[in-house]
């Protein structure tokens, strides 16, 4: 052999072509590898599906020259693929059009997990042309967007319209690409999820407490630029322990669903009604001044009173109400968390002077009077308290000089005296207002049938020398006037 025939050139044609053919294979595979690259170097920035799909369309468009494509999500709920998002033409044409599991190329290509690829779609019987809104199409390639653990969550189609417009490698290739997709629109997803779960309470949809005070720091900082007012309501369920005690939880939760939407259906667009708690709600009202903000709270308390009675179907139920506190930026606060103390404080005073009430600014004596809108009806009486074993159980009216009459009340310690038991249970203590005495006879636990019940809301020293009178606001859970017939009765 001769020793310098492997120094010979080249000149074999057969060979130099099929060296470049070698080349030219070895290209495709870099750029191909590059594309997934940087396509999954682009998409692990994105955790919103709108700024994914926007990058991704420029990377076909632009790395694979590719003009007609089509995502194809599954719609759970309906267990079908519908367009979520196209090229131009495609997504005009065929918009609405919808594919069962199995159904097509599409719906096979979900079935079965794996890509098709159609070189003339005129020889496939199951390729469905969008169900006729797309003809000129010649080549079909479908890949399941699939995730790592197997799960299929749609497709990935993209149609030519020159037949044999795909190379079979182009099945790997789009697959590992629609593979990467796959994964961010499951991150987008999950991300999407978490920032829903944050912002929306899921009893009763709105939105949570953290949403609510991150729009108020926002409305703050606008505010204090542009020097203009906002309100804050916090809103809280009258006697919601006694629903949920007297009619069980799930009541509850019924009744916490319909105050909530009667809130939100009687606000303006840009207010926000969040759980602010519980059973409180935290209401920001933009550019709302003091004045506006207690129209649209009075409004939202007779709303609740008015209309849940109607709606929340039990028998001879206690009217669900609420009470609000308003606190208006700049007057009650000069930051968020002031201005929310106020509205707590407020919120307090409403409850104290007899719930069902939007209180706005600190109470006067007014608030302790008769008021004939409400059902509780307030009075200033004049108790005597006579301290008994356990239970208060009696109550003595003086109705004149002489006499003292007497009327059954029960568990009057559990609803009424709560934290003033202390301050007003001095054995044989006379309680002063008006013209009348009262004494509160404290005895044993079985005593006279329920009348009503009493809880005193506040007490004022009417003598600064004897720290044992008191004035009291009393409040009468009482729906059927009972108190009123009785107090009536024996007073004559
Ligand atoms: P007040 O008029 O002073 O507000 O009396 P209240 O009974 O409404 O107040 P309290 O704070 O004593 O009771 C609130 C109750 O709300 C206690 C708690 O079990 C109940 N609650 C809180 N969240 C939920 C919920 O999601 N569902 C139900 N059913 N009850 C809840
Ligand atoms: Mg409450
Ligand atoms: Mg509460």
């Amino acid at each position: 052999m001769d020793k310098t025939e492997h120094l010979k050139p080249v000149n074999d044609h057969h060979l130099l072509i099929s060296a470049q053919k070698n080349f030219e294979e070895l290209k495709e595979r870099f750029f191909e590898l590059y594309i997934l690259y940087a396509l999954s170097k682009n998409l692990n920035f994105f955790l919103q599906t709108e700024d994914l799909f926007g990058k991704t369309i420029s990377l076909l468009k632009d790395l694979l020259k590719i003009e007609d494509f089509c995502f194809m999500l599954i719609d759970e709920n309906y267990d079908e693929l519908k367009i979520w998002k196209a090229s131009n033409d495609t997504y005009e044409s065929a918009k609405d059009v919808t594919f069962k599991i199995g159904e097509g190329i599409s719906g096979t290509v979900v079935q079965i997990g794996e890509p098709i690829l159609v070189s003339d779609v005129s020889k496939e019987e199951r390729f469905l042309y969008y169900k006729g809104r797309i003809r000129d199409i010649g080549s079909f390639l479908s890949v399941p967007l699939k995730l790592s653990d197997g799960k299929v969550m749609g497709v990935l189609n993209i149609q030519k319209r020159e037949i044999n417009g795909f190379k079979e490698q182009d099945k790997a290739l789009f697959s590992a690409i629609a593979h990467s997709i796959a994964h961010t629109i499951e991150r987008a997803r999950r991300y999407e999820k978490a920032q829903r779960e944050a912002m929306y309470d899921d009893l009763t949809t709105l939105y949570t407490r953290r949403y609510f005070l991150e729009s108020c720091y926002q409305e703050w900082n606008k505010t204090e630029r542009h020097g203009n007012n906002f309100s804050i309501i916090i809103a809280d369920i009258d006697y919601f322990k006694y629903f949920n005690d007297t009619y069980g939880h799930a009541l509850g939760d019924e009744i916490l669903k319909k105050v909530a939407s009667t809130l939100k259906s009687n606000v303006r667009q840009g207010d926000v009604v969040s759980r602010y708690g519980g059973e409180e709600f935290g209401l920001l009202l933009p550019e709302t001044d003091k004045e506006g903000a207690v129209v649209i709270a009075e409004k939202l308390r007779t709303m609740v009173r008015n209309e849940l009675a109607k709606e929340v179907h039990i028998s001879r139920v206690r009217k669900v109400t609420i009470t609000a506190g308003v606190a208006t930026y700049p007057d009650d606060g000069k930051t968020v968390e002031e201005l929310i103390a106020t509205a707590d404080k407020y919120l307090y005073l409403g409850k104290e002077s007899g719930r069902d009430r939007v209180v706005n600014a600190p109470l006067d004596d007014m608030f302790w009077g008769r008021d004939e809108k409400r059902s509780c009806v307030r009075h200033k009486a004049a108790l005597k308290i006579v301290k008994g074993k356990n239970h208060i159980q009696l109550i003595e009216l003086k109705v004149n000089d002489e006499n003292w009459k007497m009327c059954a009340i029960r568990d009057v310690s559990r609803n009424g005296f709560k934290g003033e038991l202390e301050l007003l249970t001095d054995i044989d203590t006379d309680y002063m207002c008006r013209n009348y005495l009262c004494k509160v006879v404290m005895d044993s636990e079985n005593g006279l049938p329920h009348i009503f019940s009493i809880r005193i809301a506040h007490a004022i020293k009417i003598h600064q020398n004897h720290h044992k009178r008191y004035v009291i606001g009393v409040e009468i859970l009482d729906e059927q006037n009972g108190w009123e017939r009785l107090f009536d009765l024996l007073r004559h």
